[in-house]
């Protein structure tokens, strides 16, 4: 038997119940023959509650000291974890993320890991410990301060463990039974999907189900580790996300994956700039030069009678400020009239790697809309995947829509939701 590492959310260790079930789990694997490390989230809405607190004492809830604070959430699960552990009869030792030998870049609140040296973890398994590591931290390899991985990084905590110290599986435990065809809150008639590919789970990751952040698929595809999602409060099979099925997982990959849908980013539109070479560059120049990702980009077509253009991106809302003050200080040297911000918008997405080779699915998608209402602002797409930006209001029933459209509905089962706030 080899090593596992075994990841719990925040729903999952959210009061002390949670953690007692969890310590429960997590003595049965270690009872089966496993070496178990075991990474935790902060409890329910803990890291969500400390960012609130953090704006009532300061503007500035960014960088070195935001980071101390959240990884204050971690800190709190790992410690009572190892304590119900050990009243259960069973040595637990906790780390943090620094103790664990995350090395990250020094990008605060975002970090990178760019090494794991997990010493102290191998010993403390080797002496029999069921070892337990705080997520979503780690610290920087040249100011040695305190890092956090951005929000839901424990993930990527997990896989980048499982990699380094060589495990058979990284376990995502959440509040649902696996990755759905769409998230569950929204769709009642989502199906579990029993397997599913990096590239597609990279796809839906980055599209907005949350229940995998990207950078931790990522992570794992490098790697090849794979990873298991499922629920914490079942003992149900949950969903394989690897290269290859493997055993008695399915061998067919679904024509489309899933629905994915955001409601995390906002519409930048920068209006009336001149309609001529260079002023998209000037443009994006200045929002990269502010350390700012962008998502889509549409440009309209330009009015004749003016000659001028109006050119909309989106990019996550809690950069939206930076952005709109970087374009107002390169606002003499781009020459456009005003900018306008809008952040009442949702991204839906439709993933599957069976896109590329069907005709007709674009054309599905669009109608499913239309018959929902749901206007479109913009739209794209990569060679497994369309995206298109909607009014924020219409996005649970655009997914529904979209989602009954291409026969994902489940004719039996009613996914369950078994804990968390959604938040
Ligand atoms: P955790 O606290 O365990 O990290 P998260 O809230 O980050 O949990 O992720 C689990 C949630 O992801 C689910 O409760 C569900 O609402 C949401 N979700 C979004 N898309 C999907 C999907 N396709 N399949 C399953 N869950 C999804
Ligand atoms: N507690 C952190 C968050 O809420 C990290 C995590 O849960 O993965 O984002
Ligand atoms: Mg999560």
């Amino acid at each position: 038997m080899g090593l596992v590492v075994q990841k719990y959310g925040g729903s999952s260790v959210a009061d002390a119940e949670g953690i007692k079930r969890v310590a429960k789990r997590v003595i049965e694997a270690k009872k089966n023959g496993h070496q178990v490390v075991v990474v935790v989230s902060a409890m329910g809405d803990t890291t969500d509650e400390l960012i609130d607190l953090a704006g009532e004492v300061s503007p500035v809830t960014s960088g070195r000291e935001f980071d101390m604070l959240l990884t204050a959430g971690e800190r709190i699960s790992m410690a009572l974890l190892a304590m119900a552990i050990k009243s259960l009869g069973h040595e637990a030792q906790s780390f943090t993320g620094s103790q664990a030998g995350v090395i990250t870049d020094s990008v605060h609140n975002k970090a990178r890991i760019i090494d794991v040296t997990p010493g102290r973890i191998q010993t403390a398994l080797d002496e029999g410990n069921i070892a337990i590591v705080a997520g979503f931290q780690g610290v920087s390899q040249d100011k040695k301060d305190i890092t956090t991985l951005g929000r839901g990084g424990s993930d990527t905590t997990a896989v980048a463990l499982a990699a380094a110290l060589n495990a058979e599986v990284c376990e995502i435990y959440t509040d649902v039974d696996g990755v759905f065809t769409a998230d569950p809150r929204v769709v009642k008639k989502a199906r579990k999907i029993d397997w599913i590919s990096f590239e597609d789970m990279l796809e839906l990751a980055s599209s907005g189900s949350k229940v995998l952040l990207h950078r931790c698929v990522e992570y794992a595809r490098r790697y090849n580790i794979p990873i298991h999602v499922r629920s914490s409060f079942s003992g149900l099979r949950g969903t394989w996300v690897s290269n290859q099925p493997q055993g008695d997982q399915p061998m067919e990959q679904a024509l489309i994956s899933g629905v994915a849908h955001d409601t995390s980013e906002a519409k930048i539109t920068v209006v009336g700039v001149p309609d001529k070479p260079g002023e998209a560059a000037k443009i994006f120049r200045a929002i990269a030069d502010a350390e700012l990702n962008i998502d889509m980009v549409v440009q309209n077509v330009s009015a004749a009678s003016t000659g001028l253009t109006d050119i909309s991106f989106t990019l996550p809302k809690t950069d939206g400020r930076r952005a709109i003050e970087a374009l107002e200080r390169a606002k003499a040297g781009i020459g456009f009239d005003s900018l306008r911000y809008d952040d009442q918008i949702a991204k839906i997405s439709l993933v599957g790697a069976g896109m590329k080779t069907n005709p007709g699915v674009t054309a599905t998608f669009f109608e499913a809309l239309s018959g929902a209402g749901v206007n479109i602002e913009l739209i794209s797409t990569s060679e497994i995947r369309i995206s298109v930006v909607t009014r924020k209001d219409d996005v649970n029933e655009a997914v529904r829509a979209v989602h009954t459209a291409f026969g994902l509905d489940s004719e039996s089962d009613e996914a369950v939701v078994y804990g968390g706030t959604g938040r």
